[in-house]
């Protein structure tokens, strides 16, 4: 099982829209895939068409230890995609958890727990560096990075890279990122080309090739309950996630064993 946590503290630069894209195209691919909606707005939730009455057991019942990951777990409309939705009670959860023992580890204790068979699991973060995405990067063995292509798009990704290290001395020193991939990418926007070149310059290789373009589609698909690769899967927007999972998949770890076995 490989964890994945999407994770930006910055709001808005397509965390979720990678979370719900990507994790529908691993499915498509086979993998038996679970994403967990670590965000009190619950916006992968809606997204995937399971909206506030439909969310019977929720992330916030995991963290609190009286729902397993397998109890919460439900099927979204994407076969092969499993969601662990969020409820708003998320919101108090960073302040519930204080209190709490082992208050970093309740998610990866969580997942270690799960007997559901899952290759891939990802995990929606909210807009934040608090208890919810340290549970997350406690948990997971890489973190996949959505960056805005906009002016101030590298400012607070020194934020989140210090809290990276983090979490590995004190908690999970194989903790790994995956990717960082430019988002809401605008040809005709001068700007962006700058910006996308900047970001090339500093991070280098771990940025991903495969750039998300602003794609209308993408922002109408959520309103709709589906993810965009379902609703339509020809636009610009659903072929660049594709490409970026297939970029995905070759970096992950295991990527190697399918390679050999296809190899066989
Ligand atoms: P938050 O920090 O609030 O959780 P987020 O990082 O999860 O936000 P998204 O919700 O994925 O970001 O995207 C923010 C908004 O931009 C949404 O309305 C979404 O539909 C839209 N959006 C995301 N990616 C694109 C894109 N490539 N083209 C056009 N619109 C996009
Ligand atoms: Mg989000």
């Amino acid at each position: 099982m490989t964890i994945i946590a999407i994770a930006n503290q910055k709001g808005g630069v397509g965390k979720t829209t990678s979370a719900i894209n990507i994790a529908t195209a691993l499915a498509a691919t086979g993998k038996k895939t679970l994403l967990i909606d670590l965000d009190p707005q619950g916006n992968a939730s809606t997204g995937l068409g399971v909206g506030q009455s439909l969310r019977v057991r929720s992330s916030y019942n995991v963290l609190l230890g009286n729902a397993s990951v397998d109890e919460a777990a439900m099927r979204s409309p994407v076969p092969g995609l499993d969601l662990v939705p969020a409820t708003q009670d998320l919101s108090g959860a960073e302040i519930e958890l204080v209190e709490m023992a082992e208050r970093t580890h309740r998610l990866d204790r969580a997942l270690r727990r799960s007997r559901g068979g899952y290759d891939i699991v990802l995990i929606d973060c909210p807009p934040s560096l608090g208890l919810l995405t340290i549970n997350a990067m406690v948990a997971a063995d890489s973190l996949f990075v959505p960056l805005q292509c906009e002016f101030f798009a590298l400012e607070g990704l020194s934020q989140l890279l210090t809290t990276v290290e983090r979490i590995r001395t004190r908690f999970n020193p194989g903790l790994s990122i995956v990717g960082v991939a430019l988002t809401m990418f605008d040809r005709r926007n001068r700007l962006t080309e700058q910006v996308s070149a900047d970001v090339r310059a500093v991070l280098g290789r771990v940025v991903f090739e495969t750039v998300i373009p602003r794609n209308v589609r993408l922002s109408e698909a959520p309103s709709h309950g589906l993810p965009a690769l379902i609703y339509d899967h020809r636009c610009a927007g659903s072929q660049a996630y594709i490409a970026l999972a297939r970029e995905l998949i070759a970096r992950l770890p295991a990527s190697a064993d399918i390679l050999a076995q296809a190899a066989e």
